[in-house]
């Protein structure tokens, strides 16, 4: 979101018009003042209530509260980005006049091979699709609203079983810098990779979530990691495991 929000000035804007969002705040001061002991106060603030949800804060007797933050990145989106959903759709039915709507916070593309190659394609022919009306079963066209980002998760099925495979296994230069859908054009910012546990650790690692960001001013790769102090370069053809891609305006 920091990078994404230096280098569009369309998706600056939209965090700046919406400022009084504390994650949105979070981005605009960090990109500002760099990254602070404020930055880190702030995320605990809003971190709180989202963890919260499923697990209990422990108080300790000093009045520390200990946040047991541990969760997948899927789990945080849904939270964070609540209400600024990638996309809004609706089905309304001309025959029996019910109306659908429900907001999508990620969009799964379902890919035939592990290839990224598919996935304008798949998202493309996703968002032409008919669908049936729940009440009666007619065919209805929906219609889609997009927000400022798109935030993709690239799936494909394993091959010869009927499982779902995440953490696609993707050259970052073979990932489309622009993506076409809801008729506008999404520029590439940035992937999200899980690193798992090492397993010489204990049993409670949890792993750790780093950002391979494309920074289009310049065509480049840039490794966001808040364990290391410094941002690091990184080749084009570097491969990673990826579990979301971001897009914005
Ligand atoms: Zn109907």
């Amino acid at each position: 979101m920091c990078s994404s929000y230096v280098d569009s000035d369309v998706y600056a804007e939209s965090l700046n018009t919406n400022g009084t969002d504390i994650l949105f705040k979070l981005v605009i001061n960090a990109v500002r003042d760099g990254i602070t002991a404020q930055t880190y106060k702030k995320r605990a603030f809003f971190l709180k209530p989202i963890i919260s949800d499923y697990k209990q804060p422990n108080e300790t007797p000093d009045g520390l509260t200990i946040l047991d933050s541990a969760c997948t990145a899927n789990h945080m989106f849904q939270k964070l980005f609540e209400k600024y959903p990638s996309y809004t759709e609706v089905r309304e039915c001309l025959t029996c006049s019910y109306i659908q709507t429900k907001l999508s916070i990620t969009i799964t593309a379902n890919l035939p091979t592990e290839s990224i190659n598919f996935m304008q394609d798949v998202l493309k022919s996703r968002f032409e699709e008919q669908r049936k009306c729940i009440q009666c079963a007619s065919s209805i066209q929906p219609i889609y609203t997009s927000g400022r980002y798109i935030l993709i998760e690239p799936v494909t099925n394993k091959q010869g079983q009927n499982k779902t495979k995440f953490d696609l296994p993707i050259v970052l230069k073979d990932i489309p810098t622009k993506i076409n859908v809801f008729d506008k054009q999404f520029t590439l910012r940035g992937l999200i990779n899980f690193l798992q546990p090492s397993k010489c650790l204990s049993m409670d690692a949890i792993g750790h979530y780093v950002s391979y960001n494309w920074r289009d001013t310049n065509n480049s790769w840039e490794r966001y990691d808040d364990l290391l102090n410094c941002i690091r370069h990184v080749r084009p053809s570097t491969k990673i495991n990826c579990q979301f891609i971001m897009y914005t305006l």
